[in-house]
């Protein structure tokens, strides 16, 4: 099982997923087909090669290239989770699995609403690897939007995200990675490993460059502090900064709303 991702649009990932055993791929949200196109030709993977296409969520910059891959490779399979997405062949849900679909890699279907109500992430292993594309649910260090959903539903999903194996990579939709950790920087205590680990690989990098894979499931639970609304640590944090921590749903709503408000930020 080979990953592969494309940066297209300003900062965007469309991915490629690629089978060891036969050459075949899938598509991930490639918003700009010939330049995902390109990207696959030059790993050697012919038009032919290509079998399908998964959707993480129906916004514009992740489906927008869904008509013009139809056309690009008529007859193949477009996933998704619901009817807003353009070009929707096969609609699935939360705990489908899609084993048949490229050789050697099992692909299973994770509802995340929130950020959209039709928010899926797809879990893919094979040759013993494991990686987890989380469009705009999860990203390094941070999380989407909660543009049609609530902060229990999001609270909800990166619990359902917190229990993929330990080292599944995380596959973002954005390169969002720089800007999200002067956040959790301010944040997260700076003597915990995970954040510093996370602010001298940035400043290794000139904060440039490509973060999406980078990290596991496992650093995420230490340098996001999404990931970490039921810790104390992260509830001392966020009243510190004004808002309220009730409860776990409580901080999940105030770590938004801080990092909407743009004002919460370490210099890194
Ligand atoms: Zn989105």
């Amino acid at each position: 099982m080979k990953i592969h991702p494309v940066p297209v649009r300003d900062d965007n990932y469309a991915y490629i997923l690629q089978s060891s055993v036969d050459n075949k791929a899938l598509f991930v949200d490639p918003y700009d087909v010939p330049t995902v196109k390109a990207a696959a030709s030059k790993l050697g993977i012919s038009d032919d090669d290509v079998v399908g296409l998964l959707t993480t969520h129906h916004h514009h910059d992740h489906s927008g290239g869904n008509e013009a891959f139809t056309s690009q490779y008529p007859g193949r399979p477009v996933f998704g989770g619901s009817e807003q997405i353009p070009a929707l062949s096969q609609k699935v849900a939360d705990g489908d699995s899609l084993n048949d679909v490229l050789k050697g890699i099992s692909i299973k279907c994770l509802a995340t609403p929130c950020h959209t109500q039709d928010h899926i992430c797809y879990h893919v292993t094979g040759e013993g690897k494991s990686g987890v594309f989380t469009g705009d649910t999860l990203f390094v260090s941070g999380c989407g939007r909660f543009f049609e959903g609530t902060p229990e539903e999001m609270l909800r999903a990166m619990d359902k995200l917190s229990t993929l194996p330990e080292e599944t990579k995380v596959w973002c939709g954005h390169e969002y990675t720089k800007a999200n950790a002067e956040f959790s920087a301010a944040i997260l205590p700076s003597n915990e490993d995970g954040i510093k680990r996370l602010v001298q690989d940035l400043k290794a990098r000139k904060n440039g460059g490509v973060t999406t894979g980078q990290y596991t499931i496992a650093d995420e639970k230490k340098h996001n502090p999404f990931m970490r609304c039921r810790d104390e640590v992260v509830k001392k944090a966020v009243q510190e900064k004004g808002g309220k921590t009730d409860d776990d749903v409580e901080t999940m709503k105030w770590l938004r709303e801080l990092k909407n408000g743009g004002q919460v930020k370490a210099s890194i």
